[in-house]
């Protein structure tokens, strides 16, 4: 609460601040308001959302704007049991802030307004107009940006305020674009109170308000349709519709075709492949894991997954391994020693419950394959004590175990079970988003992982793509585990 109230403050210092000085500087100078003032208050305003979006949105998530988090509590990303707190620092934050613009502009900044915004009286339904799409462009970026898992990471701190200066500079000239009720109340609150009260249109504020805060919910629901998750693609390489990062298009490419002939078993060049090649995904993945865990955790899973997959790789060029159970063994070994946090040894448990599952043999069939992955998710439950909910790897998992049973139940092959769990993996991590965190570091700050994807269950995700892909290659070509491999450590220093 702080950290928003600190935030909003520093916005309307700032932005309604550049605007009194733009006004101070205009009386004296005896210089006309135009667009060339305009742009520099819209600049002022977006720089310092840039700045404090990334000082404080690891903290409070940066809203500094009642519209923001009444839209996305309205959606659900956000428990409404935070709500008044939030509205409390946000408009707290706005009346110290425009105090604030006095303490450094003094009479003249009051003379020039102090910020205060109004519109031409008997222009309600321009301002209205004005306020609503202006905000509604706002929260529909901040939507895009910041809780999508498939954004771009990162870039919502120019995303957003690019589109707060655009905005400005259209509908400035009509409402002085508030488009924030913080920042509009806290300078007429603060000027009032200053002596200046004459000259406030305090009839305006219903206008100001209605269509500030209506704009956030229709954005939120504009947005929950713009990125409403269909079907799941057919193909990993789809590039329309990317669920999460991945490679580039590459040679994978291959693996789009359907196979002449699937495989039936699985030796341990397959698993080896299957290894490498999640090694592979999740080494390009890594910065996006890690940005899943920056959001509700502590930022480190796609560090740990790179780090314990190297291991693994590494390992299993040292150690000869002639049995996919021994493949297995070894890169639970790797994980173990490697990989700290909690995904380790959850991992760990998995690759080893499945290596004894394998036993000894040699070739393994499809049906004993989906007894190993049944063993992996056993693995991770009996150590971790998630169930399928707790917005965790489990929700992957299981998923993902019950789509591959139920392929080979009807008689289809490893191609199509592999690839089904895979979807069906795919399909459990975006529902971890509606999840409220129950096991692991994330449990800590409750309710606000609503809205966030999982960061295990998106490593799940990359670990059974990984599979089906290895499969599907194999069924390509005549060799089993023909995949292209390449050493990770020679890729990558
Ligand atoms: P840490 O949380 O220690 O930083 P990581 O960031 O590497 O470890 O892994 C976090 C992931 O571990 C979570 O996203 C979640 O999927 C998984 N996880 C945490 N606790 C459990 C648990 N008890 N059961 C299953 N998975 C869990
Ligand atoms: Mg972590």
């Amino acid at each position: 609460m702080a950290a928003e109230f600190v935030g909003t403050a520093a916005l309307v210092i700032c932005g309604p601040g550049t605007a009194a000085a733009t006004g101070v500087i205009a009386r004296s100078t005896g210089v006309p308001f135009s667009m060339a003032q305009l742009g520099v208050v819209a600049l002022a305003f977006m720089m310092v959302i840039v700045a404090m979006i990334y000082t404080i949105g690891h903290i409070s998530g940066c809203h500094i704007n009642p519209a923001v988090t009444v839209a996305l509590a309205a959606s659900r990303k956000m428990a409404w049991a935070d709500v008044p707190r939030y509205l409390g620092a946000q408009f707290a934050g706005g009346i110290v802030g425009a105090f604030a613009i006095w303490s450094i502009l003094e009479q003249p900044g009051l003379d020039a307004g102090l910020g205060v915004l109004s519109y031409a009286p008997g222009h309600t339904r321009a301002a209205f107009c004005a306020e609503l799409i202006g905000t509604f462009l706002l929260v529909l970026v901040v939507f895009g940006t910041t809780t999508d898992g498939r954004a771009t990471p990162g870039w919502y701190g120019l995303a957003i305020p690019s589109m707060v200066f655009a905005v400005i500079t259209v509908v400035g000239p009509v409402t002085g674009a508030a488009l924030n009720p913080a920042r509009y109340l806290g300078p007429m609150i603060a000027r009032a109170a200053l002596g200046g009260g004459k000259g406030l249109l305090w009839d305006q504020v219903p206008v100001y308000f209605i269509a500030t805060f209506a704009a956030g919910l229709l954005a939120a629901a504009a947005y929950a349709f713009l990125g409403a998750v269909g079907p799941a693609p057919a193909t990993t390489s789809s590039a329309g519709h990317r669920p999460m990062p991945s490679r580039k298009p590459d040679r994978r490419a291959a693996t789009d075709r359907p196979g002449k002939r699937g495989i039936t078993m699985v030796d341990a060049t397959a698993v080896r492949a299957w290894v490498d090649e999640a090694a592979q995904l999740v080494d390009d993945n890594a910065q996006y894991l890690t940005h899943l865990d920056a959001v509700i955790g502590d930022a480190d899973h796609g560090t740990n997954m790179r780090r314990g997959f190297r291991a693994a790789v590494i390992m299993l060029d040292e150690v000869p391994t002639t049995t996919p159970g021994a493949v297995l063994d070894a890169t639970g070994q790797a994980f173990l020693a490697n990989l700290g946090g909690a995904a380790g040894p959850l991992y760990a448990a998995g690759f080893r419950k499945a290596a004894e599952a394998f036993g000894p043999a040699v070739n393994v069939s499809a049906v004993q394959f989906g007894v190993a992955l049944q063993a992996a998710l056993t693995g991770i439950q009996e150590l971790g004590a998630a169930v399928v909910g707790d917005k965790t790897m489990v929700d992957a998992w299981s998923p993902a175990v019950s789509a591959y049973q139920a392929v080979i139940n009807t008689g289809g092959g490893l191609r199509e079970a592999t690839g089904a769990a895979a979807e069906a993996a795919e399909r459990g991590l975006r529902a971890t988003a509606t999840m409220q965190a129950r096991k692991g570091r994330a449990s800590y700050i409750g309710a606000r992982t609503i809205g966030h994807e999982d960061p295990g269950a998106a490593s799940t995700v990359l670990i059974l793509r990984a599979l089906a892909a290895t499969i599907a290659y194999a069924a390509e070509g005549s060799t089993v585990g023909a995949a292209p491999r390449t050493p990770l450590r020679r890729l990558r220093g």
